[in-house]
């Protein structure tokens, strides 16, 4: 017997106790337009296989020295192609799970190291075969415009985080995701009642995107501008406010600025990426002279809103501020990100969660868009049309003045009353309709 043996047995029995070690003490389902994710927990690192059989169809995903800890029968299976999930003990000591599929599906796998926000992941991701799906989502609005050969304008709504990644999270349990999504709803309702405006929700349920598939969408889908919708938490409960950010390419404004693009840059760590779909903007996008315009515009898009939510929230910050944010990278489509408030203040978390406000604060991200693209609306769209035909229309928001209408639209305030049939005394309401004559 030489020492090399026992050092063999003694090695090979520390790698199966290791390896025994790991359980699943969780397993999650998420529902996207183009696949089925299935998360599962482990308390350690553990090596998986893949393998696809057929007759009938099914997934079957092997984890090495595991033991399943969590129940399969809970996982929401009514929207997906999978029609029964179960698990069995392999060779003695492995996890096999089955899921059984009603139509060929394309599985991925990959496994998420323990990091800061989450433990050791198995992810499992099942893409449906017809590309047809995440079209179909997709509402498509056909207006006279575009028979007309006059284009709406398109704007992205991103709701920020979904899926594994909550977001930050409120001191009643609210969740970011929820709330930004509801916010991007109504914020997509009153869009879509405008002629000449059509939005495009980037993520429609409960699932993740990454930061770069959010600018990816955005650029399918020819966006006009990128608006992604978050109302993040502070390390401090008092925090509170909403804020408008744009991309820098040079370093944050403030700490806090550079504080928050961190942790909304971490989204893709807890939201479960594959290494192969790590974002790499080239460091060349962002210095083209592209960048700079589009940056220009992302800084006065970002302005117009924040003077509309400054009649409904506190401003946090009095100006756009800058900060590296990894999801506003695209070098040519104006894209800001809208704070809505603190979720980590308990009032503004009350107030956040309250369908009064989520629409107050959608009216108020609206009303900023509009006022963006009616000054300077992109050409070969309706709204150019209007705006030379001296066609256009504005409707009056909380806090407007005959007088700012007249200097937003650069029109003598003589001229604007006249059109409308206005008398000196003559009050404005919120809601009515104004004509703008022709510039
Ligand atoms: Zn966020």
């Amino acid at each position: 017997m030489s020492r090399v043996f026992w050092a063999r047995v003694v090695l090979g029995w520390l790698c199966a106790s290791t390896a025994l070690a790991v359980e699943v003490h969780d397993v999650r389902l998420w529902r996207a337009p183009d696949h089925t994710r299935i998360v599962f927990d482990l308390t350690g690192p553990a090596d998986h296989r893949l393998l696809t059989l057929s007759n009938p169809d099914r997934i079957v995903l092997d984890v090495s020295g595991a033991t399943l800890k969590a129940s399969l029968s809970g996982l929401e299976l009514a929207s997906t192609p999978i029609s029964l999930v179960r698990s069995a003990v392999r060779e003695g000591d492995d996890l096999r799970v089955v899921f059984d599929v009603r139509s060929v599906v394309e599985p991925r796998s990959f496994a998420l190291k323990a990091n800061a926000q989450a433990g050791d992941r198995l992810v499992l991701d099942l893409y449906d075969r017809s590309p047809s799906k995440p079209v179909a989502a997709e509402p498509v609005k056909t207006s006279a415009a575009t028979e007309r050969g006059r284009r709406d304008i398109v704007v992205a709504i991103d709701a920020g985080h979904g899926g594994e990644d909550p977001g930050a999270i409120g001191p009643n349990r609210q969740r970011e995701k929820d709330i930004v999504l509801a916010i991007s709803r109504e914020l997509q309702a009153l869009l879509e009642r405008d002629e000449g405006f059509r939005p495009t929700m980037v993520r429609t349920g409960d699932y993740y995107i990454s930061l770069k598939g959010r600018r990816d969408l955005a650029r399918q889908r020819q966006a006009d501008l990128f608006v992604s919708i978050h109302a993040d938490a502070f390390t401090r409960r008092e925090a509170n406010g909403a804020s408008v950010y744009a991309l820098s390419t040079r370093g944050a404004t403030s700490t806090a600025a550079s504080y928050l693009a961190q942790r909304e840059n971490a989204a893709d760590l807890i939201g479960g990426v594959r290494l192969g779909d790590k974002d790499d903007v080239l460091a060349s996008v962002l210095t083209d002279l592209s960048m700079t315009s589009t940056l220009d515009h992302s800084l006065k898009v970002g302005g117009k809103v924040l003077s509309r939510m400054d009649t409904v929230a506190r401003l946090h910050k009095r100006n756009v501020e800058q900060a590296g944010f990894a999801v506003l990278k695209s070098p040519d489509i104006p894209s800001i990100l809208v704070e809505t408030g603190f979720i980590s203040n308990p009032g503004e978390a009350q107030k956040l969660s309250t369908r009064a406000y989520q629409q107050k604060m959608a009216q108020a991200i609206h009303a900023g868009i509009r006022d963006w693209f009616l000054a300077q609306p992109p050409p070969g769209t309706l709204i150019a049309a209007r705006k030379q035909q001296g066609g256009q229309e504005y409707t009056i928001a909380r806090g407007d003045t005959l007088s700012g209408i007249a200097q937003r639209f650069n029109v003598p305030v003589r001229r604007l009353r006249e059109h409308n049939g206005l008398r000196d005394t003559s009050h404005i309401l919120v809601g009515q309709t104004l004509k703008i004559p022709a510039t």
